[in-house]
């Protein structure tokens, strides 16, 4: 399987797809707890409007390939709007595409990551991000990780973004260098709270600074003006001058937009805190004198030998790469979901595998259970509930299916509540003997099921070795043939 483009699912901005067609049943008496980073403490949740809940992700920079560990922070936000579906909240969730403006160096510094890979691609830097944000997009279908309300581009935002520098500006926060508008973090006596900064032992030079002109060693742009001496792909007008937005910008400017000035829950990973957050919250609550997020959510970093991924180190691997391996992209959703998205998580090829071994297990028990027009176990229901409910515990999560594997309960209930279940985790746990099959396979297996019924074994298992050399195993069960790839 080669992990494809598909536009069509996904548009700018997309609407939410109901998935789930209010199936759940709103339960507001279920207390939901988060760990909540500003605070640096588990909250419980209390939405800004009942019954809804308004999250922004901060989204990939679409100059290269996803890594694993970017789609661990997906896979982290897809089960935090889940569960909230869960609870029967409606969601809608931003997630940004930051297609502008995110420079090699988070302290605004260095060549904007897009220009440099389209120079060295030499395509245009629309390309590039046209291309990595498809890309993106399938990644997001492959893991199950439900399209977001709105999929925004930083590009279209540009407006808006001018908008709220000026805004800014007029309340006397920012100041002009020579390569671009700052914003004045010593202004701010509450800057740097949500990363514990010591702002007072930050001397200038400690963070090696290659700008004299920046007053504050913390202080960040708003505004870069294009490069004297070189023409970039990327640049609009301002009356301050021709260029593109500082990276914080986007999410701040297009959270308001579709959000409003103040949000639910903000989500990103644990690199987010210092530089990029930290500054979000400055620009957004300056501008509007309102908190910006009521709650910040961050994912621990997915690691590989223990270590960063890197290109350069060879352990730098792609959804793609897990596909190569023959590997199902649930099997790694399912390894993520063992660990708590809190907790680092070490990546190895051996603990994909078990992971893709216990899924097919699980998936093939329940395959065989019969598929009747049961009711869910409310008990277990409940009893999931609240694991999700206490910060997205997952691997309690996880094991309560085992459990529920093991009861002695009729199995029609069984299946019906993994259905459920599964409307929360993503896992594909219910599979149909239609999942996958090709149309010549599928006629191919009916024909032997009616040789079977007509006791022509010789010819049923001529079809059946025809089946095997085109890749398919047959299985016999209760309630007919199961076919697998
Ligand atoms: P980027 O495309 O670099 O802006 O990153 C996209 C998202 O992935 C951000 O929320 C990052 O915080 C997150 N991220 C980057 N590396 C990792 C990692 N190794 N594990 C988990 N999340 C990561
Ligand atoms: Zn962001």
């Amino acid at each position: 399987m080669v992990l494809g483009f598909d536009n069509q699912i996904f548009n700018n901005p997309i609407p939410i797809a109901e998935r789930y067609n209010g199936g759940y049943k709103m339960n507001m008496s279920n207390e939901i707890k988060l760990f909540d980073t500003f605070e640096r403490k588990k909250r419980v949740f209390v939405p800004l409007e009942h019954g809804k809940v308004k999250i922004y992700t901060c989204g990939p920079t679409v100059y290269d390939y996803p890594h694993i560990g970017n789609l661990r922070a997906y896979v982290f936000t897809d089960i935090l709007r889940r569960m909230f579906e869960f609870n029967g909240y409606k969601v809608t969730q931003v997630i940004n595409v930051t297609d502008v403006g995110h420079l090699r160096s988070d302290a605004d510094e260095g060549e904007d990551k897009v220009e440099a890979r389209a120079r060295e691609q030499k395509r245009s830097a629309w390309e590039i991000t046209d291309f990595f944000t498809n890309l993106f997009k399938q990644n997001l279908i492959s893991l199950n990780i439900g399209s977001p309300t709105i999929l925004s581009k930083a590009t279209d935002h540009i407006t808006e973004q001018i908008a709220l520098v000026e805004r800014l500006e007029k309340l006397g926060y920012t100041y002009k260098t020579s390569d671009g508008v700052y914003f004045d973090t010593s202004k701010l006596a509450e800057y740097g709270h949500l990363a514990r900064l010591d702002i007072d032992g930050m001397m200038p030079g400690v963070r090696v600074e290659k700008n004299p002109e920046k007053r504050n060693p913390t202080d960040f742009a708003l505004w870069k003006f294009s490069p004297k001496d070189q023409k970039r792909q990327m640049e609009w007008n301002s009356h301050w001058g021709v260029g593109f937005p500082g990276w914080h910008v986007e999410c701040s400017a297009m959270a308001m937009k579709y959000l409003g000035e103040t949000i639910d829950v903000h989500t990103g990973g644990v690199d987010h805190i210092p530089i990029h957050h930290t500054n979000e919250i400055a620009q957004s609550e300056t501008a509007t004198g309102k908190q910006f997020a009521r709650y910040w959510m961050h994912v621990a970093f997915l690691t590989v030998n223990g270590g960063k991924m890197s290109k350069s180190l060879g352990n730098f691997f792609t959804l793609q790469d897990i596909v190569d391996k023959g590997y199902d992209p649930l099997s790694f959703r399912y390894l993520l979901l063992t660990a708590k998205y809190s907790a680092g998580l070490n990546f190895t090829w051996n603990s994909l595998d078990g992971a893709q071994k216990t899924l097919s297990s699980l998936r093939e028990r329940i395959y065989e259970w019969k598929d009747t027009n049961a009711e869910p176990d409310e008990s277990i229901l409940g009893k999931f509930r609240s694991y999700i409910n206490d910060d997205l515990n997952t691997p309690k999560a996880i094991a309560l299916l085992w459990k529920t594997v093991g009861l002695s309960i009729s199995t029609a209930v069984k299946k019906a509540t993994f259905a459920e279940l599964d409307k929360a985790l993503g896992l594909g746990l219910i599979q149909t003997k239609e999942d996958d099959i090709p149309e010549t396979i599928r006629i191919l297996v009916v024909k032997r099921e009616a040789l079977r019924k007509e006791k022509k074994w010789n010819e049923a298992d001529k079809v059946r070795i025809e089946l095997e050399s085109q890749g398919y195993r047959i299985q016999d069960t209760k309630e007919g043939s199961r076919i697998k790839r």
